[in-house]
């Protein structure tokens, strides 16, 4: 068994300052290290290797000073290491660098590659579905546990639902989200380490060659930003002061706004005219609240397209979520209602989203940025060599019709500026960065998309366990309660109910079992956005405080006077959570928020 281990040198993400003077990012001195989603990876190869045999080998596209972090994969167990560095890759994006890597990966051959979840600096989770479009494997991303059943692999990953575990057949391309055993500190190793350059993988390298680094890469980052939000760091007496202050910050600090009335057509005369288009989601044959958010900002950014707002219905057993979008602000509807389509199987999804592509060639198509959404639309990217923005956090139209997108990295302090050179433009959007519109009785003209040639596909799905409530729920809800591993959230449970909260945690509080891991909320869980944020007795460093970044309000409870936890919030209050929190719950009601 040859396991490829893909990995990437990663500043580490608490240490990245911006530079006003510069508007860029200040990279002296940051320290670098092993992206924590790839040494899982490389552990997981390593335990799958004691019962397989074979070789492990760490594969990187980097600087030269990525060996460390290739030693650090030697010291992790790699038996070897492929280093592809050269001037010609540099400034790739996800296409660029998945296309070199696929080129590397053809040379050496493997039975099976293991990527991270996603890198802990520029965040956007592609690589690894970009990588096996290339390669022609199936993919599956967010495992949680790997076992090797002949030649075939069982794979236990994380959903907006909660787990499945499904069998792919090898060779295959997995992105791994948490190992069975997580890796200690990673030490420097000894091995030997192959460096390999672009004439390494082609006979006939070009000047600006098209298939690497920049000019191989069809999105550019145009520029940075420090987003960085200031939060009040103020305390409150008591739970009705705490109550009412944030009922006020929830007030004056609207989500993206979003109307039914469309802005004019942007372009100068006589301008062309395009539509926007939007991946509906579909959950118990409902539009999803994510899905609806797109379609709200697809009204703004259709009205300066000078087109239409179009939203793609696929599933099966759709009648409901049509009518959802049709009140929603769709104009059109393009609806492919098919059987095979029941349960989310890569393969099918991806071959009716790019029949669909091709044929209608939309000029901006819109995913939510769900577990889901970010494993389908990558897949489609990289089929079609198409540049795709990940987990946006705004949307505009310049006057040329092209798609500016916002997206943030080193978790969320910084958003780039982005802008992509092919068509349709494609990005993930971050859920609750918009506000469905108020539905209206309204008839969107609907037309039935014919899918009669799905393949079956290689995966199958074996389990499924429902989490409750659901992970996608902290995507939905308007109050998110996070909970530090000290803190029993069954305590808090009814309070919550009552408040239609929705409960994750920080990652100590999955890793002592308080919630589930796909309720982790932080740079290496989930990023959440609601109205409120209450943070009860949780960590209060980066890790965990990035995944509120967006967050409207956010609320801090401590027992502790002087914990860093209440002057990162905007309001904070001192006591016994047991007491404090189920009160504030019940205090909130944020009907009259936004
Ligand atoms: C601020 C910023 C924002 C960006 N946004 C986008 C964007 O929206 N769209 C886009 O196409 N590009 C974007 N890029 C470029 C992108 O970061 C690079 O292409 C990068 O090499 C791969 O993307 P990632 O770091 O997001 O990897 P991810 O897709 O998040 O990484 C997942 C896994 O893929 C593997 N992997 C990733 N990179 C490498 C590598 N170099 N060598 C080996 N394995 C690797 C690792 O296993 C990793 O854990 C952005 C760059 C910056 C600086």
């Amino acid at each position: 068994m040859k396991i490829v281990c893909l990995i990437k040198q990663v500043p580490r993400p608490d240490a990245i300052e911006f530079d006003q003077e510069t508007k860029s990012l200040k990279r002296e001195g940051v320290p670098l290290i092993l992206n924590p989603f790839d040494a899982r990876a490389v552990a997981e190869a390593v335990r799958l290797r004691e019962t397989a045999g074979g070789e492990v080998i760490a594969m990187t596209m980097g600087p030269p000073q990525s060996e460390e972090a290739l030693r650090g994969c030697l010291g992790l167990g790699a038996d070897r290491c492929i280093q592809l560095s050269d001037r010609v890759f540099a400034l790739a994006d996800t296409i660029g660098t998945s296309r070199t890597l696929a080129l590397a990966l053809s040379k050496e051959g493997s039975d099976l590659v293991l990527c991270g979840r996603k890198a802990l600096d520029a965040e956007t989770s592609q690589v690894p579905p970009e990588v096996a479009a290339f390669l022609d494997r199936p993919h599956v991303t967010s495992a949680v546990g790997l076992a090797l059943e002949g030649d075939r692999l069982r794979v236990r990953r994380e959903t907006d639902d909660g787990e499945e575990t499904v069998e792919v057949p090898l060779p295959a391309v997995v992105s791994v989200a948490r190992a069975e055993r997580e890796p200690a500190e990673v030490e420097p190793g000894n091995g030997r380490i192959d460096v390999w350059a672009a004439d390494d993988l082609v006979d006939d390298v070009r000047e600006n060659d098209k298939r690497f680094g920049q000019t191989g890469s069809p999105t550019r980052v145009l520029a940075v930003r420090d987003v960085t939000p200031e939060r009040a760091s103020e305390r409150a007496d008591s739970v009705e002061e705490a109550a009412a202050r944030i009922r006020e910050l929830a007030r004056e600090r609207q989500a993206g706004a979003t109307a039914w009335d469309k802005p004019e057509h942007l372009a100068e005369e006589p301008g062309a005219f395009y539509d926007c288009w939007t991946l509906v989601e579909v959950s118990e044959g409902r539009a999803t609240r994510p899905s609806l958010e797109l379609l709200a900002k697809g009204r703004e950014l259709s009205g300066k397209l000078g087109g239409s707002n179009v939203a793609l219905v696929l599933g099966h057993d759709v009648a409901g979520a049509v009518e959802d979008v049709s009140r929603h602000g769709a104009d059109l509807i393009h609806v492919g209602e098919h059987e095979a389509l029941r349960d989310y199987v890569p393969e099918r999804w991806v071959a009716a989203v790019r029949s669909v592509v091709e044929r209608e060639r939309p000029h901006v198509l819109l995913f939510p940025a769900t577990l889901r959404g970010r494993d389908l639309g990558p897949r489609v990217a990289g089929e079609l060599e198409y540049g795709m923005t990940a987990d946006c956090v705004d949307l505009g139209i310049d006057r040329a019709g092209r798609l500016i997108q916002h997206k943030p990295a080193y978790g969320g302090n910084i958003v780039s500026v982005i802008m992509g050179a092919t068509t349709p433009q494609l990005a993930t959007v971050r859920p609750r960065m918009f506000e469905p519109l108020q539905p209206r009785d309204t008839a969107a003209e609907i037309r039935p998309i014919d899918l009669d040639a799905l393949p079956e596909g290689t995966t199958r799905i074996s389990e499924r366990t429902a989490t409750e409530p659901r992970p996608r729920r902290l995507d939905e809800a308007d109050l998110v309660v996070a909970v530090g591993a000290g803190i029993d959230p069954a305590a808090l449970a009814e309070a919550a109910e009552r408040a239609g909260a929705a409960i994750g945690g920080d990652r100590a509080a999955c890793a002592a079992g308080r919630v589930p891991w796909g309720a982790e909320i932080g740079l290496q869980g989930r990023q959440v956005a609601p109205h409120v944020y209450l943070a009860i007795e949780t960590d209060a460093g980066f890790d965990h405080l990035t995944g509120s970044v967006k967050a409207g309000v956010i609320a801090a409870i401590s027992s502790d006077p002087s914990s860093p936890l209440l002057a990162a919030a905007d309001v904070g209050l001192t006591g016994d959570w047991r007491e404090l929190a189920p009160a504030l719950l019940d205090a909130l009601d944020l009907t009259d928020a936004p």
